[in-house]
């Protein structure tokens, strides 16, 4: 492909490719288009730049380690890996960098209070903590089901003074919580600002999540080729709406030697219902604003999805992914809840890092990919995040005994 094609992407309307748009009721393409502008003054305006750097450094914590992982390195018996460890962020997850971007944004915009959806709660957590830290209100819509799931991020943003609004709609999970979020911004729009988690929706949140997550690409660029004095052969992310992988991925899409693999959900495996794995089974529809790869049944009704990471649960995957697969210039591929069990414990066991669940399924494709490569090569796995909010279900699956 012509890589130069995907770095101008998306068009004006927010199209990559067939992809993207802006699929919303009347009432919100005002706000859209308003908050579209803004952006792009944000993202020229150098004073808006060294504030949003200035809080990733003193508050979040970058720029996160690129880590050699000695002893996975030589378990595999292949390529050199490195982890980039965006688990070491100031709440645990990449998704924070995308909401101080966002927060930024709307204290620019006069907002006075914000509202999230959140799956795994992750998001929730990262929206609910840099409200706080600005003085905004802040309500996180999060669906019933993740509510139990993930009982510990819930008394998080209560204590970051949060409202976390438990949504019992449909499968009461993640994308009833988008709607929830959506239904409210149309309601509120005057003082309110929605920061989305995810390089997904309507235009411009792809694109403007999208640049608030290369920061993970730039940084691990710069530092290998520090360490290494050469680009990696290989990038491995997990794939969920696409932003941990789009960060990465983007500031290498222009250098034809690297390879890159997005990791889906494989779940129980590749059957309907089972899985959340959209380019192995899904079809081209329209969901929450956008156009790209979605499970869907041939009514257009959107099918249930099962990971046992709650981060890579949904039923779509942004659009630049979309693009970059028909492209073939990114490969998809997925782990199944067994295989990112296993790279759960092997990451643990071997370098000390309980990785996340979502970043456990990257981890497993390291280890499919690793041992076919010499060990003249490199791989960057994205570490999106670190393991706490799962160390009970992990525990529970793999049979962990109390010590009596
Ligand atoms: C939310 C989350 C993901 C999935 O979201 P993306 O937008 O696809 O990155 C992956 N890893 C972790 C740790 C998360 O919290």
């Amino acid at each position: 492909m012509n890589t130069a094609v995907a770095e101008n992407l998306p068009d004006a309307q927010g199209h990559f490719g067939p992809y993207g748009g802006r699929y919303v009721p009347e009432t919100l393409m005002h706000p859209l288009q308003e908050l579209e502008a803004e952006y792009f003054r944000a993202q020229h305006d150098p004073e808006f730049q060294r504030e949003l750097s200035y809080y990733l450094t003193e508050f979040v914590g970058r720029p996160t380690p690129l880590y050699f992982a000695e002893r996975l390195t030589k378990d595999l018996g292949g390529a050199k890996i490195y982890l980039k460890r965006e688990d070491l962020n100031h709440t645990g997850a990449h998704k924070i960098n995308n909401a101080m971007g966002q927060i930024l944004l709307a204290k620019r915009m006069g907002k006075t209070r914000i509202i999230a959806e959140t799956g795994a709660g992750q998001h929730g957590v990262a929206t609910a903590t840099v409200a706080a830290m600005f003085g905004l209100k802040c309500v996180i819509y999060m669906g019933a089901v993740d509510c139990e799931r993930q009982m510990l991020n819930v008394y998080r943003m209560k204590m970051l003074g949060a409202e976390v609004v438990p949504v019992h709609a449909g499968q009461k999970t993640l994308k009833e919580a988008v709607n929830e979020a959506m239904r409210d911004w149309v309601t509120n729009i005057r003082g309110t600002h929605y920061i989305l988690g995810t390089a997904y929706g309507a235009h411009p949140y792809p694109v403007m999540v999208r640049n608030f997550q290369r920061v993970i690409g730039d940084e691990a660029r710069a530092q290998i080729l520090e360490k290494e004095k050469r680009l990696p052969d290989l990038l491995i992310a997990c794939v969920g709406g696409g932003s941990n992988a789009i960060g990465l991925f983007y500031p290498f899409l222009d250098d034809p030697s690297v390879r890159m693999i997005g990791v889906e959900a494989g779940g129980l495996g590749i059957q309907p219902e089972q899985h959340a794995a959209r380019f192995h089974g899904g079809s081209l529809g329209v969901l929450q604003g956008t156009r790209s790869y979605i499970l869907q049944d041939d009514f257009g009704q959107i099918q249930l999805t099962h990971s046992v990471s709650a981060g890579l649960d949904y039923a779509a995957v942004g659009p630049e992914h979309a693009f970059l697969h028909d492209a073939k210039r990114v490969a998809y591929t997925y782990a199944t809840d067994d295989q990112a069990l296993e790279a759960f414990m092997k990451l643990a066991r071997l370098e000390g890092i309980i990785p996340a669940l979502e970043s456990a399924h990257a981890i497993a494709e390291c280890i499919v990919q690793a041992p076919k490569l010499g060990k003249d090569k490199i791989i960057i796995v994205n570490l999106s995040g670190r393991g706490d909010k799962d160390v009970a279900q992990a525990a529970d699956k793999i049979g962990l005994q109390m010590p009596k």
